[in-house]
């Protein structure tokens, strides 16, 4: 189960409880609820407990990043809290160039060519592309909530995808990758972006990939980083044993390519990584232990302790500390999707670009703004019963519902109470059955390199 979190009647964090201890804590008047989402109690009475170190660990992704409190009991670390932060990414990137072509229109209509009389724009200094920006700002965001609910102690980070330093190293002096199974990992991921995520022979994408040598070792191909590709499985297979001149025979385009981009180190290695940068320069403001580690690790974590892939799974199996952890089977992790805080447009339009709605005049109605998390009971009527969920004001007072079994509409604001305020945040939590979760059986050895590569 998802831990709850407490805090002391002057709002200092305490250690997260069982949702059992939360309950009785609630019937028994002793506590109220602070925050819905994520779900806070706050102590009625000053307690005193003892503080134990909590480590927060972040999996940042392109797309979703994985959140995971964890704590260690008894040598082992156990996860108390999770969560899935899902990203605006490309919602921001259309929204910025639809108003960039609106407001270039505007500029150019009936308007001769004027040239350019001030050369303004420059960009500040650590600046990354908006949809990048907002990445990094979710994260930060959900960093410091934590941090006033939850006693936090240190912060592990997965900083870059693989390790640089272990890797241009072979690459350069031609040292073979055989130093581990962590290694591998590493080599692994490194391959990955070198070639694109795709198969060097074939060019499939979204596919299982392996690491193929592109000398035989059977021919005495070496282990070195410039002599290792990146196969789908078919051309894995059919390659076997043959070498690149016999296995692509009369594609020699194809051959020199390969072979030429086998030579190369990866160019913009660091590039590949900015805004997880960016993510490690702010999280060090805020005076925490913070250790960064690979994907390559994460990776490698996660396969030797069998768990499925999941993004707050991969948060959990970050660095040195996710070498050993316990997901409690009954765990479901919370989903944060970010959603911003409404558009600026002033009303609807139909497919002509005319107004369908009348503008807006006020963002809150009869203290409502959308987004916000509501109950309404209704006694009487049509609409009797009781709805929950995120609400779409009106300025009619008669406000629409997206409640779990749809949307609901024309609910007085009279009927409503505010549960939690809009925070640019949805939240879902699933249901215990609505999640299948196959754990795999845990490997007790370490795996040996022919299983890793
Ligand atoms: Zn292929």
């Amino acid at each position: 189960m998802q831990r709850v979190f407490v805090v002391d009647a002057n709002k200092q964090p305490l250690m997260p409880c069982l949702p059992t201890r939360a309950r009785q804590l609630l019937k028994k008047g002793k506590a109220a609820v602070l925050k819905l989402h994520p779900f806070t109690i706050v102590l009625k009475e000053k307690e005193k407990g003892d503080l134990q170190e909590i480590e927060l660990k972040i999996d940042p992704g392109s797309k979703v990043s994985g959140i995971a409190l964890t704590c260690s009991f008894l040598r082992e670390k156990v996860v108390l809290w999770a969560a899935n932060l899902e990203h605006k990414g490309m919602a921001i990137r259309s929204a910025l160039e639809s108003r960039r072509s609106l407001r270039r229109g505007r500029r150019y209509r009936k308007t001769r060519y004027r040239k350019v009389r001030f050369d303004n724009r420059r960009r500040k200094e650590g600046w990354i592309p908006p949809s990048l920006e907002s990445r990094v700002h979710n994260i930060l965001t959900f960093v410091q909530r934590l941090q006033r609910i939850a006693p936090i102690s240190s912060i592990s980070l997965e900083s870059v995808r693989f390790d640089m330093q272990k890797i241009q190293d072979p690459e350069i002096t031609g040292s073979e990758y055989q130093q581990g199974a962590l290694f591998g990992y590493e080599v692994r991921e490194y391959l990955l972006e070198k070639w694109e995520r795709c198969c060097a022979y074939c060019g499939a994408k979204q596919v299982r990939l392996e690491i193929d040598h592109i000398l035989p070792k059977s021919k005495g191909g070496s282990d070195r980083v410039s002599n290792l590709t990146i196969a789908c499985r078919d051309c894995n297979c059919k390659k076997s044993n043959y070498s690149l001149q016999e296995f692509l025979k009369g594609k020699s385009g194809l051959q020199s390519q390969i072979l030429e981009k086998a030579k190369k180190p990866l160019a913009d290695a660091s590039a590949v990584n900015s805004s997880r940068k960016e993510i490690v320069n702010r999280l060090s403001i805020l005076n925490l232990p913070l250790s960064c580690s690979t994907g390559g690790r994460t990776k490698f974590n996660r396969t030797l302790q069998g768990y499925p892939k999941d993004h707050w799974i991969d948060a959990a199996c970050v660095g040195e500390s996710g070498e050993d952890v316990y997901i409690p089977s009954s765990l479901i992790p919370l989903t944060i999707k970010a959603i911003g805080r409404g558009s600026r447009q002033f009303c609807r339009m139909d497919k002509y670009g005319f107004p369908r709605t009348s503008p807006k005049d006020q963002k809150r109605i009869h203290g409502f703004a959308t987004g916000d998390f509501v109950k309404a009971i209704v006694p009487k009527g049509k609409r009797i019963g009781t709805y929950s969920g995120r609400v779409a004001v009106r300025s009619s007072g008669n406000f629409c519902i997206d409640t779990s079994f749809g949307k609901v509409d024309g609910i007085s604001f009279r009927f409503c109470k505010n549960l939690q305020h809009a925070d640019g945040y949805q939240y879902s939590q699933q249901s215990q059955q609505q999640e299948e979760r196959h754990f795999l059986p845990r490997l007790k050895s370490r795996v040996s390199m022919s299983s890793v590569l």
